[in-house]
């Protein structure tokens, strides 16, 4: 009989601390406070895009970013990864799916931060005139990967950016990649009527560039993927230029992103 007793009351404790364990799960990490305060900070600092935001939309995007940092694992090669180097990756995540609801990549898991441009080796020092890009998606073995020169990420954000921002085209590589096909039609976003009117219009503006008649970066007449990167970038960098030059172009990426950032 006390056996019994000692048994039961053991199986009860262990219940009882199941239970305790199931529904006193740890919230968000403490130092979670600070860091946003941390990011907050560089936000403001750096990146155009957060400091035009409201306050409601200013914690959004915190909010985001956050997110971003917990869950994609961000690592250098050749360098020491910092702050701000996470919130500017994490900014060039969100920026071009602001306007989604409840929408998170897929298909990354590694964003590995290179010093500068780097080569198909993946190798970025030596003289190697081929040393020239700047980011890339990872497709095959390198599926999940991003790679990005850290050089080229910090450049988009500054002053001197001008319709450009690497790490910005390669998440818009990203994103279109979301249907299974880096082709310049992300299936997902766009509604099926806006496919062939958004096909027609990249193809005219495409052979513009070709002509040499067009103010949009060349390398966006490469392929229709490559096209929709380089005029997010300059959707995302000079909304109001792009708006005054490309009026009907500036409406479709709204609509593909549900964002009017030339009214903000
Ligand atoms: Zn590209």
């Amino acid at each position: 009989m006390g056996s019994f007793i000692i048994i039961a009351v053991i199986v009860v404790l262990i219940l009882a601390f199941a239970g305790y364990k199931l529904f006193n799960k740890p919230k968000a990490t403490p130092v979670a406070a600070a860091v946003q305060v941390a990011y907050k900070e560089l936000l403001s600092g750096h990146v155009t895009f957060y400091q035009k935001l409201d306050t409601a939309g200013q914690a959004k995007f915190e909010q985001l970013i956050t997110e971003f940092i917990q869950s994609v694992n961000i690592e250098g090669v050749g360098l020491e990864v910092d702050d701000l180097d996470r919130v500017l990756v994490a900014s060039s995540a969100v920026i071009p799916i602001f306007g989604y609801h409840e929408w998170r990549y897929q298909n990354l898991t590694n964003v590995i931060l290179y010093p500068d441009t780097f080569n198909n080796d993946f190798q970025f020092e030596g003289e190697d005139g081929s040393r020239t890009i700047a980011g890339m998606v990872g497709s095959g073995y390198m599926n999940g990967q991003m790679l990005l020169s850290r050089a080229a990420l910090h450049k988009g954000f500054s002053s001197q950016s001008g319709k450009q921002n690497t790490a910005i085209h390669e998440f818009v590589h990203l994103l279109d990649k979301s249907d299974g096909a880096v082709d310049g039609v992300p299936e997902h976003q766009m509604a099926h009527d806006y496919a062939s009117p958004w096909l027609k219009m990249m193809h005219q503006e495409m052979q513009r560039i070709q002509k040499g008649n067009s103010d949009i970066d060349a390398y966006a007449a490469t392929s229709e993927a490559e096209f929709l990167a380089v005029v997010s970038e300059y959707f995302f960098e000079k909304p109001e230029q792009l708006q005054r030059k490309h009026p009907e172009l500036y409406q479709q990426l709204s609509q593909l992103f549900i964002q009017d950032p030339a009214a903000q």
